[in-house]
């Protein structure tokens, strides 16, 4: 039996997933089969509107057109394996994907009424990151645009009625610009107005730094957030912590990320994980400041969340702050990402492996 209910599997995994498609091939899809266009738009809106509906509770469609789409196209195809709540109103969830692997993703919660959902963009992550759980086991797969939309849609059903949500940080599991397409895909259906609306400057793109994809991102034309993790000021260091580093260079993430800016008018944010003894030297941070000097940018400080197995740390208070204060008076624009969701391993990669 097949069944397009949340939290149970596709009994026929060869199903096409419904998210997959985007709204002219699923006009076209319809038109094969003699419906008229506006069934389209019906359907997109039961998809982000009450996506937990499934097929036969599409009330506003024929009996037999629902059917047709139960026989053709699974709605869900990731199953909740855990699903993890914090104090702070963080839930993450791990789901389970048709052909067995796992990934993680998270709703996050603060008190400017900010609701932010985080997805991943693959099965595991190529980039190597030496502090990262993400990808230690190195990647499996891509992800499709459908199996990062459902994510965003299983997430934002958990919010009550009166939360809207309203941003998406595209920050979780995997390289984000080494799925460009499929991403692309899926942040069509978040950003458009007959999708879920929400503004392409509310939609954030975490990337380690890959120049050729951050030019195609810039000449989509559309202003999504770009955030580069540089992690280190000198690339000796980046290569020791970003071995994807190699190939590429800070000097030709900088000419891109410069590239960027001046197509889409939208300053960039560095990230910048605070490793102890490794990267948070006042001499890092001179460096890191001569770097990024004249460039429209934010630098965003993440300090370090440990993970079990890896021999990182997170600085003191007082080393971040020394690290901080000789940023700003280089006149650098700084914010220390207030962590959340600690408690229930919201870093990513960290759920995944601790139910491996
Ligand atoms: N591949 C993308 C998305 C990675 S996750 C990228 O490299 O940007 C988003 C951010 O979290 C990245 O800056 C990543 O380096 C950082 N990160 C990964 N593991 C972390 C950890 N344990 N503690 C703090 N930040 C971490």
């Amino acid at each position: 039996m097949t069944t397009d209910r949340p939290g149970t599997l596709p009994s026929r995994c060869d199903m096409h997933h419904l998210l997959d498609l985007e709204l002219d091939e699923l006009t076209a899809w319809l038109a094969d089969r003699g419906y008229p266009k506006y069934r389209a738009a019906q359907i997109r809106k039961w998809i982000v509107e009450s996506p937990r509906t499934g097929f036969n509770g599409m009330s506003d469609l024929p009996k037999k057109l629902r059917s047709e789409l139960g026989e053709t196209f699974a709605f869900w195809t990731m199953a909740e394996a855990a699903r993890q709540e914090s104090e702070d109103g963080t839930q993450k969830l791990l789901l389970g994907l048709h052909d067995g692997d796992r990934i993680e993703c998270v709703l996050l919660r603060d008190d400017r009424g900010h609701r932010t959902v985080c997805v991943s963009t693959q099965v595991g992550c190529a980039m190597g990151c030496v502090f990262c759980a993400s990808g230690l086991d190195g990647v499996r797969r891509n992800l499709t645009g459908g199996e990062i939309l459902e994510q965003v849609l299983r997430l934002k059903s958990l919010l009550p009625v009166e939360e809207r949500l309203s941003h998406v940080v595209v920050m979780g599991m995997g390289e984000p610009l080494a799925n460009l397409d499929a991403m692309l895909r899926a942040l069509r259906v978040v950003t458009s107005p007959d999708g879920l609306g929400i503004s392409a400057r509310r939609v954030t793109i975490s990337t380690v730094g890959l120049p050729p994809a951050i030019r195609r991102l810039a000449e989509s034309g559309v202003q999504y957030h770009l955030a580069v993790s540089l992690h280190a000021p000198n690339d000796p260091l980046r290569n020791e912590l970003i071995p994807a580093n190699r190939k590429v260079g800070i000097q030709s993430i900088l000419e891109a990320t410069d590239d960027y800016f001046a197509t889409t008018g939208r300053r960039v944010t560095f990230e910048y994980v605070l490793l102890a003894d490794v990267n948070d030297g006042e001499q890092h941070a001179r460096q890191l400041a001569s770097l990024l000097k004249g460039r429209p940018s934010l630098i965003n400080l993440i300090p370090y969340n440990p993970v079990a197995g890896l021999p990182y740390q997170t600085p003191s208070p007082d080393r971040t702050a020394r690290f901080v204060e000789i940023l700003e008076s280089a006149g650098l624009a700084v914010k220390t990402r207030y962590r959340k969701g600690d408690r229930i391993d919201a870093a990513c990669g960290q759920l995944r492996r601790s139910r491996a």
